[in-house]
């Protein structure tokens, strides 16, 4: 195997990490140590091991993150609307019953935590799509939130209060 063979020229160390660091001026990302002349995989300083890895320049997180914000935005305002109730009810201005009459916020909660739950569990999918899928998902997980927020406040205003 290849991967033994570099990894026995050096000694039991990663070869290609060694190469890299012979041609000077890197440092122990843990401690900052200098790991000129170098010849294992572990910082001589700190003891921490080290790995050389090839990496995306872009983890491509911006549109996910965007629209990961906006569904949590969603969710957390039937939270708070919730939360208050609650205490409303706490305090004694509600009743128990009255959790249930506010219906619609608990529909919206559902619909949000879905929509978050789904948009989580599909992250990797999302961030293989082209950039332009990417951000059209993440504006639609906004139109999302402010559709089903809008909606729920308008079913709350006419059939509850
Ligand atoms: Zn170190």
């Amino acid at each position: 195997m290849a991967i033994a063979e570099t990894q026995q020229a050096a000694g039991g160390a990663d070869a290609l990490l060694v190469e890299y660091v012979a041609r000077g001026g890197s440092r122990c990302p843990s401690c900052g140590y200098s790991l000129d002349g170098l010849r294992s995989d572990r910082c001589p300083e700190c003891g921490e091991a080290l790995r050389l890895v090839l990496r995306a320049v872009d983890p491509r997180m911006g549109c996910w993150v965007a629209g990961l914000i906006g569904l949590a935005g969603g969710m957390g305002f039937f939270i708070v609307f919730l939360g208050f109730f609650l205490f409303a009810v706490v305090v004694g201005d509600a009743d128990l019953s009255d959790m249930l009459e506010v219906w619609p916020m608990w529909l919206g909660l559902a619909v949000q935590g879905g929509a978050l739950g789904v948009w989580v569990a599909q992250g990797r999918r999302v961030r293989r799509r082209p950039r332009g899928v990417r951000l059209t998902l993440a504006i639609g997980a906004w139109v999302l939130s402010g559709v089903v927020t809008a909606s729920m406040i308008w079913a709350l205003i006419e059939h509850v209060f």
